[in-house]
């Protein structure tokens, strides 16, 4: 099981079990544990079908209390006087029963919610409602966002709202005067510290969002001569997601803090620093990739921003801020998990056998000979060497069909043994340490295609998007050692929906190995730390719906509990999103069949079983069934 570097990306909530299956633990380390190919079965018996989104409650609730119990510690070490606050920014995941989990949780941590548009905003004022949580509006707003925002201030919400741009200060000014209503006003800065990775464009002087130091000053004066100055509460900067390097947040921390600090002694009274998102997810444990690990914990970064902000604002002898930071990708994703069912591609009874050429090779073109001969005579010594020719020998086999000089018959047997070299080359290399660089890259023509029942688009799009890696791990099985290497493809119709890139045990690997799936076998897979972003930005490619998915919380009596069942697409639901009606569909397709049927050009019982198919296939799952 080393080979998924489970323990170095896991947050020791991932394990196996004795068994061979892959557990979930509620906590860190905890001696409590979900055998997930149990559970899975067991969902499969209720008839919940692959792929299933199974989401931990236990680990969502658990981040949410790690990232403010870390900020605990880290202000009373430091004798910090002040608060910390963390707001999750909902368009990580906005799906409503997975905010309502996060702002029940999170209700005892004084947690908040961030938002972005203003169907967002819409979200989470219905979900603070109950639980009287704070409000942070970032991205651009037009007058209607801006006055929605205020008369929620005006009946009681706590609500701030971020200046993203200077026009939109002219409209919220404009909008208070109107209707007699004081915002609760934050600034965005945009600062000249980047981050580093995919997303180092957030922070930096080409920011999308924020205003530059001169529009600041302008800020400032604008709201002094409005009367307003004394509603800017809060300083916000955030510099990208996934920062992967600690000294990046020190840097980006030092600017923001030193303009919190400028900004005091211009006579803002600013009350809280938002540091926003950033914190990172170990994706692949390696500790040092530039963007699917991160080399710093969660203790350090709270240390780190503590220590950092107090020190500055003690050197200017200014109060410290109230902190607050909108950490989505650390909090949401570790805990959901998707699994599915690997689709049956033992094949191997089907392929011709062609040992007889190895006894008899009279007969055979020179090429095919020739590939016989090193099959038969490779060994350690001679193995570079066999490999060049066996390479050089394929693709003359592929030159002489094309020229007509080896039939179909010919180029099945030079394929046939090339594989039988291959593999045999693999055998030896497999004991060679350290394999030879020209020979590491040879592995990947023994890799198998596992076709796999899900669509990339639909529930890890970043995979395809940017290249992130999210760690794949067989669900079972952990006790045998797997021995085909492979690459994931979806069930869409895209060559784009194949997985070629994995976590390894050193790192980033170009095949997964997997075990060889007996016939008849249920063989399950999981994708880890899929639960920021990937539901909202996965798309509909080839119309695949959203997956079933299932909340679960961890029970002393019974193990589990099933919370929630959130039924995924059918097919009729994936074709409203494209306007098509499934009644009008049935009716349709039934008036041609009736011309059909008069004209006897078709039966009637042929016709009805048809019209019963159709209505089954469009009350039925997107994915696949049986
Ligand atoms: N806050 C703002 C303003 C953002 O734009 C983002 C996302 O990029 C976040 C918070 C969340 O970032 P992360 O998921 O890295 O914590």
């Amino acid at each position: 099981a080393k080979v998924y570097n489970i323990g170095n990306w896991g947050a020791d909530l991932f394990s196996i079990n004795k068994k061979g299956n892959v557990c979930v633990h509620p906590t860190p380390n905890s001696k409590y544990s979900i055998d997930l190919k149990v559970l899975v079965d067991d969902l499969i018996k209720r008839k919940i079908k692959p792929p299933i989104l199974l989401r931990f409650m236990n680990i969502l609730e658990g981040r949410i209390a790690s990232i403010s119990r870390v900020f605990k510690n880290a202000i009373h070490e430091n004798n910090y006087p002040a608060k910390y606050q963390t707001f999750y920014p909902i368009k990580v995941n906005q799906q409503r029963q997975v905010v309502e989990a996060i702002a029940n949780f999170g209700k005892k941590h004084g947690l908040g919610l961030e938002v972005g548009s203003k169907p967002e905003l819409v979200a989470a004022i219905s979900m603070s409602a109950g639980n009287k949580l704070p409000i942070i509006c970032n991205g651009y707003k037009d007058t209607e966002f801006i006055e929605t925002v205020l008369y929620a201030t005006r009946v009681g919400y706590d609500i701030t709202i971020v200046v993203e741009k200077l026009f939109e200060l002219e409209r919220i000014i404009e909008v208070s005067k109107r209707t007699g209503i004081i915002p609760k006003l934050g600034i965005r800065v945009k600062l000249s510290s980047k981050g580093i990775g995919k997303w180092s464009t957030s922070g930096g002087e080409d920011a999308k969002f924020g205003l530059r130091i001169s529009e600041i000053m302008a800020a400032i004066e604008s709201l002094k001569q409005n009367g307003l100055v004394d509603c800017v509460k809060l300083l916000h900067f955030h510099v990208g997601s996934q920062i992967t390097k600690i000294d990046k947040i020190k840097n980006a921390l030092i600017e923001g803090a030193r303009i919190y600090v400028e900004m005091r002694r211009l006579g803002v009274n600013l009350e809280y620093l938002d540091i926003g998102g950033g914190l990172g997810v170990d994706y692949d444990g390696s500790k040092s990739s530039y963007f699917s690990s991160v080399n710093y914990s969660l203790e350090e970064y709270a240390n780190d921003v503590i220590y950092q902000v107090k020190n500055i604002c003690d050197e200017a002898g200014v109060p410290c801020p109230n902190i607050i930071s909108e950490s989505g990708r650390a909090t949401v994703a570790h805990y959901s998990v998707l699994v599915t069912n690997v689709l049956n591609n033992n094949t191997q009874t089907l392929m011709p056998d062609f040992e007889h050429i190895l006894a008899d090779n009279a007969k055979l073109s020179p090429t095919v000979r020739k590939l016989v001969d090193i099959y038969k005579s490779i060994d350690r010594h001679s193995l570079r060497e066999d490999y060049h020719d066996t390479i050089q020998l394929i693709q003359e086999s592929v030159s002489l069909f094309n020229l007509g000089y080896l039939n179909m018959n010919e180029r099945a047997h030079a394929e046939w043994v090339y594989s039988k070299i291959i593999r045999k080359i693999n055998s030896i290399v497999e004991k060679l340490k350290p394999i030879p660089d020209e020979l590491q890259n040879f592995q990947l023509s023994l890799r198998q295609t596992y076709f796999t029942n899900f669509s990339l688009f639909q529930s890890i799009p970043d995979s395809w998007a940017i290249d992130q890696l999210f760690p794949i791990v067989p669900i079972q099985r952990l006790d045998e050692k797997p021995d085909v290497l492979t690459s994931i493809a979806d069930i869409t119709c895209d060559s784009d929906g194949e997985i070629t890139s994995f976590v390894g045990e050193n790192g980033r690997t170009k095949a997964l190995p997997l075990h060889k799936i007996d016939v008849g076998e249920d063989y399950y897979i999981g994708f880890f730390l899929i639960g920021a972003y990937q539901e909202i930005l996965g798309d509909m490619h080839n119309l695949f719906g959203d997956t079933n998915a299932v909340h679960i919380t961890f029970n002393k009596k019974t193990n589990y509990k099933i919370d929630t069942v959130i039924t995924g697409d059918a097919t009729w639901e994936s074709l409203k999103y494209v306007q098509y009606d499934a009644s009008e569909i049935l009716k349709r397709v039934r008036n041609n069949l009736e011309t059909d049927v008069s004209l006897q050009k078709v039966s009637i019982e042929e016709s009805s079983h048809f019209l019963e198919l159709l209505d089954r296939t469009l009350q039925s799952y997107t994915y696949f069934g049986e």
